[in-house]
């Protein structure tokens, strides 16, 4: 297939890119490179530096068989003190590009949406049928095009699946996370262990779970790939299909830095911190869905070997 990777200088764009050149897709990359690194974009893909919502009529002018759109501002933090960053960012460039999309006759479209859109949840694991009540503005952005997307789907007949991402981690190769502004736990604890960083803040003990830290369900961001090349292949059109992608078993904060102490065999100090603003306690996927309905099955469930790739990746090492 001919496809549109919007966002694909940044992590997980990079990483489906790569993959989709690795089947024998022709990828079109568009990335403005705010956040993203021109040299993430994976060889044998076309790069087009612009911004989305200006270029996405060109891009799509001489037909695609689908759009996988990564591109999005996504710091929870930022998006609760810049809103006007998110709304504009996320949901006027979608809208945008959603518009060229219904206008030239765009079959498909993949989006990246979040575990962030459910909020605080009421039942854990969480399926998609939970209630979608975002406690940050990054999720409520996340959610409004959502609903955008179902609307073309059912008024225009797009064929079109929302990826609902739990924590995201690992490194596929060359192809990693490297934020200018990094505020996620694992990598922020292998730079201690990189000794870029003194110490790892621990965002509070006193939360209603086994140890007191929260608890989040991490996925191998090569898994999480493969489960965009298999909503491509199942996506019908008329429909607006959502889907939840975490291997359904949760791990502590401390949990996590003990596995990143096995994998590092350095001792990685930790501190108490206070809790961070609009963090639920526990976030754990029912990705049931997936499964049944994409055949999708997650290789690297393994928290070490999420952990360890990420580690070989923040060293500079690919293989
Ligand atoms: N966290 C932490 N210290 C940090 C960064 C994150 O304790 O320096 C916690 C955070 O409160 C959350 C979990 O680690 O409970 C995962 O946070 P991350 O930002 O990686 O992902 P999120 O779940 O917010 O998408």
């Amino acid at each position: 297939m001919k496809l549109l990777v919007t966002g694909g200088a940044g992590y997980v764009g990079s990483v489906c890119a790569a993959r989709l050149v690795e089947e024998g897709h022709e990828v079109v990359v568009v990335d403005d490179l705010s956040t993203g690194h021109a040299d993430a974009v994976p060889d044998g893909a076309t790069f087009v530096q612009a911004d989305l919502a200006e270029a996405a009529d060109d891009l799509l002018a001489d037909g695609v068989d689908g759009v996988l759109h990564f591109a999005a501002k996504s710091l929870v933090g930022e998006s609760m003190t810049d809103p006007a960053k998110y709304w504009d960012g996320n949901v006027v460039t979608s809208l945008r590009l959603l518009a060229a999309v219904h206008r030239h006759q765009v079959p498909r479209l993949v989006f990246s949406s979040t575990a962030a859109t459910y909020g605080e949840p009421e039942q854990v694991p969480i399926p998609e049928s939970a209630p979608t009540r975002p406690t940050n503005t990054y999720g409520a952005t996340k959610l409004a095009i959502d609903h955008a997307i179902t609307s073309y789907a059912n008024a225009h007949g797009l064929a079109a699946v929302s990826l609902r991402y739990f924590n995201v981690a690992g490194a596929h190769g060359r192809f990693g996370e490297r934020h200018a502004v990094e505020t996620h736990l694992i990598p922020l604890v292998l730079q201690v262990a990189l000794e870029q960083r003194p110490k790892v803040s621990i965002y509070g003990e006193d939360w209603p779970t086994e140890d007191g830290t929260c608890v989040r369900d991490y996925i191998h961001v090569t898994d999480l790939a493969d489960a965009h090349l298999l909503a491509l292949k199942h996506a019908t059109a008329g429909e607006h299909r959502i889907y939840n992608l975490g291997n359904g078993t949760g791990f502590s904060v401390k949990q996590v830095i003990d596995a990143c102490r096995l994998v590092t065999g350095h001792p990685i100090p930790a501190e108490l911190a206070p809790r961070r603003a609009g963090d639920p306690a526990t976030l754990v996927a029912a990705a049931d869905r997936a499964r049944d309905e994409l055949g999708w099955k997650p290789e690297r469930p393994d928290l070490e070997t999420i952990v360890a790739d990420a580690w070989r990746f923040t060293q500079g090492r690919t293989k």
